[in-house]
């Protein structure tokens, strides 16, 4: 099957065609700037990239310039629309309805779009990204992919917040987690790549790129993990705050004459280690600062990896032990310097890492010595091989 994978955001869209039987990319590219002016980016497999400026005032002309890269004869990666079997989409929030993928029906939209209120950002872009395909390919199924299905299997004690519980009934104020399809994929090809029976394992799986996130997966599902109503809580991360003394929000407010967007806007966007260091979100930068000795940098460093280590601490009281930790995304696959500054902190667990495997980069390895009591490997994510996955199990 060819599985068309879309990734929507309010001004950007991502894509790629997957072959679901050799699980080969055909083509891959992203939308930028969709509603201020627009940018197709279009990668054929094997060939160089193309970039094209054309006006995209919608989503909809977005994907219509995507589809017709596609069928492109000279460049395209297939030679009719038709030979686009389904569409899997990602939907950010799924709230507590959807505890797995979903075949998209009006039915399922329009509960789809209940969860709106709870991802104001991300989920009405995903609807508009759905029903753009809808219109341009009529008849093609489409899939729902949930970042929150994932952690749905958490119990009670880990996604109730300490709030007046009417909160929860009312407005279902709660914990759900995000990057839920990164941490099924990783949790799931970590067992495998490890042969740990996923059905008997505990399984530690930190994601960490420009947003992070960390999940403590039991017999294969997830009982715990860092995010919570929305990706703010947990670990530092590039801009965002992650886990904060909500005083602090009050605090500002009044020192800095902000409203509450204006807050918000700072714990999201100016905060993490960018917010820490004064040099960047991004970890390349900061380890170049970090090596030139710039102390702004060495704490942003510092305070990221010591969150991370702290979580895992948290994570194996959670699943009483522990077998394996996975490092994953743009963090956790290629900057060895953090990983080892994290493992430094759990000695206490038998953790040993062998220190020429850490040097790896962007593929699956034992970074742990072969003595070292709990193993420790790296893990790439491969979200949109989740999703097409997924789209398949529903479509066939
Ligand atoms: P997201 O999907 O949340 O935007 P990614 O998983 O792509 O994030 O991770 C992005 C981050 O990963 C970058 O900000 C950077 O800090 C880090 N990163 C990516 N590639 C590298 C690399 N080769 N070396 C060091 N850090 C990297």
């Amino acid at each position: 099957m060819h599985v068309l994978v879309i990734n929507c955001g309010s001004s950007s869209l991502k894509y790629q065609l997957i072959n679901s039987d050799s699980e080969e990319v055909l083509a891959k590219g992203l939308c930028e700037r969709i509603g201020i002016d627009g940018r197709l980016v279009y990668q054929k497999e094997g060939l160089d990239k193309e970039i094209t400026e054309a006006a995209m005032p919608s989503h909809k002309e977005a994907i219509r310039m995507v589809l017709d890269a596609l069928v492109n004869p000279k460049s395209g990666a297939v030679s009719a629309l038709s030979e686009i079997d389904a569409v899997g989409h990602r939907v950010v929030h799924g709230g507590e309805r959807f505890a797995a993928s979903v075949l998209l029906t009006e039915e399922v939209l329009a509960q789809v779009e209940e969860c709106n209120d709870l991802a104001p950002l991300h989920n009405p872009a995903n609807l508009i990204g759905i029903r753009a395909c809808q219109e341009l390919m009529p008849g093609v199924p489409m899939v729902g992919v949930f970042d929150t299905a994932f952690h749905q299997t958490m119990p009670k004690k880990a996604y109730l917040y300490g709030l007046p519980y009417e909160y929860y009934e009312k407005y279902k104020v709660r914990r759900y987690g995000f990057h839920g399809t990164s941490h099924s994929f990783v949790s799931k090809r970590c067992a495998e790549f490890l042969n740990l029976d996923l059905k008997n394992s505990k399984i530690i799986v930190a994601h960490l790129g420009n947003g992070a996130s960390i999940s403590a997966v039991k017999d294969g599902e997830c009982v715990d993990t860092s995010m919570g109503l929305t990706p703010l809580e947990g670990l530092v991360m590039g801009t965002r705050s992650g886990d904060i003394d909500p005083a602090i929000m009050e605090f500002i407010a009044k020192k800095e004459h902000l409203d509450i967007e204006g807050v918000m806007n700072v714990l999201n966007k100016k905060s993490g280690v960018e917010g820490i260091s004064g040099v960047s979100s991004d970890f390349r930068d900061l380890e170049a600062a970090y090596n030139e000795g710039n102390q702004r940098a060495i704490d942003a460093c510092e305070v990221f990896a010591y969150r991370v280590a702290k979580y895992i601490g948290a994570y194996v009281a959670a699943m009483n032990g522990v077998d394996a930790v996975a490092f994953t995304a743009g963090i956790g696959e290629n900057t060895s310097f953090i990983r080892k500054k994290i493992l430094a902190y759990l000695g206490y667990l038998g953790i040993q890492m062998d220190e020429a495997a850490n040097a790896v980069r962007g593929e699956d390895k034992v970074i742990s010595t072969a003595d070292s009591k709990v193993t420790v490997c790296v893990i790439p994510t491969n979200e949109e091989l989740a999703i097409c996955r997924e789209t398949v199990a529903l479509v066939k």
